[in-house]
């Protein structure tokens, strides 16, 4: 039997309706628009294309979309002054520092010097060591986009056993560590897992983000499996214009399992709805509003 397709667009959508319908209550109690400050340094077109959907959405929303676009040869006391002028600009609730940064800046340094209630990428050790201990924090987007398309499908997850496939910082970890708080049994696989087909044949639910084009084959997967597949790879074709496809081979998987995000149009849309749902819960944070439960 054929997989469901879980379609990430309609989840992302009623995410940043349900934010849209928050933002004028926190107009109303606290004076101002939410605010959203978008660093791109450089040129990279993935990344040109990523702030502008960002800015788009975030005014889309009702909220203020600032954009810092900086030369490639910034310096690295340069970017981290212009974080530290966002950190204590009133107007601003959320940072987002687009990554990769170019090599001669340090990317550990740039996110530790945001402030952690700004941090809506949830980068920040702080952020980090909050997730993992179980305190309320600002959560990596990705990874919270992946738990909601989860919970959406699944319910109640606890005693399932995960496999996350990719210890990223911010994807493969803080995944993992979502799951593991909704009481899964969780394995993280990675570039050194010995015999990966047979660790993901246990799993009811894989999440693969690796950045390997179609790795994860459908014989690899225990049948009735949920796959979230965070994998953005592009392909070349003949036109030249190239196809993206996820890091794992929709066609043999989606036969075997029981649910799959597809890509494009599964977790990518997901990313930008956590980032404005943080933003939110940011700014209420700062205003010292209690944030809306029905994100
Ligand atoms: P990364 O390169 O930082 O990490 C990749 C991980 O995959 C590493 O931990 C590595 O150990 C593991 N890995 C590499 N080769 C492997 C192999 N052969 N077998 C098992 N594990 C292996 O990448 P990332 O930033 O975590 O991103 C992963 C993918 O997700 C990329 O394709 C990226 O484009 C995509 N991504 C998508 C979104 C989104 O919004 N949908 C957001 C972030 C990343």
């Amino acid at each position: 039997m054929a997989a469901s397709v879980i379609d990430g667009k309609a989840a992302a959508a009623g995410i940043r309706a349900r934010v849209a319908a928050q933002v004028p209550g926190f107009v109303a109690a606290a004076g101002r628009r939410p605010g959203l400050a978008v660093v791109l340094v450089g040129e990279d077109p993935a990344s040109q294309v990523y702030v502008r959907s960002k800015g788009k959405a975030t005014r889309e929303a009702g909220m203020e979309s600032f954009e810092h676009r900086l030369s490639p040869e910034v310096s690295q006391d340069e970017l981290l002054a212009l974080v530290e002028r966002l950190n204590s600009d009133e107007a601003v609730d959320g940072i987002l520092v687009q990554l990769p940064l170019p090599a001669h800046v340090d990317e550990q340094a740039v996110i530790a010097a945001i402030d952690p209630d700004k941090d809506v990428d949830g980068f920040h050790v702080v952020n980090a060591g909050r997730l993992a201990v179980g305190l309320p924090a600002l959560v990596p987007c990705t990874p919270f986009g992946c738990l909601h398309l989860l919970k959406q499908q699944c319910g109640s997850l606890s005693g399932l056993e995960a496999v996350v496939i990719g210890r990223s910082n911010i994807v493969g970890k803080p995944m993992a560590q979502l799951l593991l708080a909704e009481n899964c049994t969780v394995t993280i696989a990675h570039s050194r897992t010995r015999d990966l087909p047979e660790v993901v044949r246990r799993a009811d639910i894989v999440v693969a983000a690796v950045g390997r084009p179609e790795m994860v084959k459908g014989d690899w997967l225990k049948p009735g499996a949920t796959v979230i597949d965070v994998g953005i790879n592009r392909l070349p074709t003949d036109d030249g214009k190239g196809r993206l496809v996820g890091d794992v081979d929709f066609a043999s998987a989606s036969a075997v399992a029981g649910a799959i995000t597809p890509v494009p149009g599964g977790v990518g849309p997901m990313t930008i709805a956590m980032l404005l749902r943080n933003t939110l819960v940011a700014a209420h944070g700062r205003a010292g509003l209690e944030a809306p439960e029905d994100l």
